[in-house]
């Protein structure tokens, strides 16, 4: 089976959310292993990732650099990251496809995310990013043109645009690598946002939910597996009550009315959720949500969420 697989953050960093670089390879050196596996299963993979934290760090360096050096912008932030995860993944993954003497090219992509220079998100940046400052801290990045907002007693955050992916402009290259046999990382931190300007494209400071590109990704290269990978085994049904029940192989139209029902967090499991139906009802193929460690079974219909297309056997049980 073709397969895209999308890792979350806890696949990039500790436990506990660190993320020096020691932890960044250490968690990166497992998720390739689960990586191999499937290779080993004989499947194709395309490999997509969050950035997150990572892009949190750089935030920090520019705000401790802003009096001498002018921070850079999100789409610089996406596209240094892409690189160095992208590094980390591909450098990880020879090495676990080598000790299982097996032998796959594997590349890392830059990858622009198109989306529309209209799109509502821009007049309203709502999605917060970094760390919480004080005023002073938020006046001073203001003046370099970035956008503020007072938390209240936590204090202040930056807050950026979450414009909808539209298309991955490098589809026909990753494509290509995938027919001729690659395993390709790509579209890293949902892709670098970029606009139409009319002789070309142009970056623009926003941040792209990385499972809604994935799922466009997905879509595009006519997978059969889009797996969300995450540090849950299954989405869950009044998450975080005492009725708490797990969902396992549900229809896409069931699962929609499940996140209608405000089963699953905005700014967490909501978008896996959006990313998997939309998948799923297109009728390319099952849409998974599950822990990194489940994926090899998940894929294999034992465990996991799994969407489906249309109505089949079980309903929203384990
Ligand atoms: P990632 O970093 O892998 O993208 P997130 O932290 O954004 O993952 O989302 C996964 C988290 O979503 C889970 O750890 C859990 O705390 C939270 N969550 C919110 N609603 C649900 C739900 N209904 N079922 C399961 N997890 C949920
Ligand atoms: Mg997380």
């Amino acid at each position: 089976m073709r397969v895209l697989i999308a890792l979350g953050g806890n696949a990039m960093t500790a436990p506990d959310g660190s993320s020096s670089p020691d932890d960044q390879r250490a968690a990166i050196a497992q998720a390739c292993g689960h990586i191999a596996e499937l290779l080993a299963d004989g499947h194709e993979v395309i490999i997509t990732h969050g950035n997150g934290p990572q892009v949190g760090n750089i935030l920090r360096k520019n705000e401790l650099a802003a009096a001498e050096l002018p921070p850079v912008s999100l789409d610089w932030c996406g596209a240094q990251t892409q690189g160095t995860i992208g590094f980390t993944i591909v450098n990880r993954l020879e090495q676990e496809l080598t000790t299982r003497g097996m032998r796959r090219p594997v590349a890392a992509v830059v990858t622009r995310t198109r989306v529309d220079g209209d799109d509502p998100a821009f007049a309203d940046p709502v999605k917060p990013i970094g760390t919480y400052r004080d005023a002073a801290h938020a006046e001073q990045m203001s003046r370099h043109g970035q956008v503020w907002k007072d938390f209240g007693a936590r204090g202040w955050r930056r807050v950026v645009s979450s414009p909808r992916p539209l298309e991955i402009l490098e589809t026909p290259t990753i494509a290509t690598l995938v027919a001729a046999g690659w395993v390709v990382v790509a579209a890293g931190g949902g892709g670098i946002p970029v606009v139409a300007d009319g002789s070309g494209w142009n970056g623009v400071e926003a941040v792209i939910d990385k499972d809604l590109s994935a799922a466009r990704l997905a879509a595009d290269l006519d997978v059969d597996r889009l797996v969300i990978a995450t540090d849950v085994e299954h989405a869950i049904i009044d998450y975080g009550t005492e009725d708490e029940q797990p969902i396992g192989e549900i229809t896409a139209a069931q699962m929609q009315r499940l996140a209608d029902a405000g089963h699953f967090a905005s700014g967490s499991m909501g978008p896996k959720v959006e990313a998997v139906v939309d998948f799923a009802a297109s009728g390319r193929g099952v849409g998974i949500i599950t822990a990194l460690a489940a994926v090899p079974a998940a894929i294999a219909g034992r465990t996991g969420t799994r969407v489906t297309p249309a109505a089949a056997r079980g309903a929203a049980s384990s």
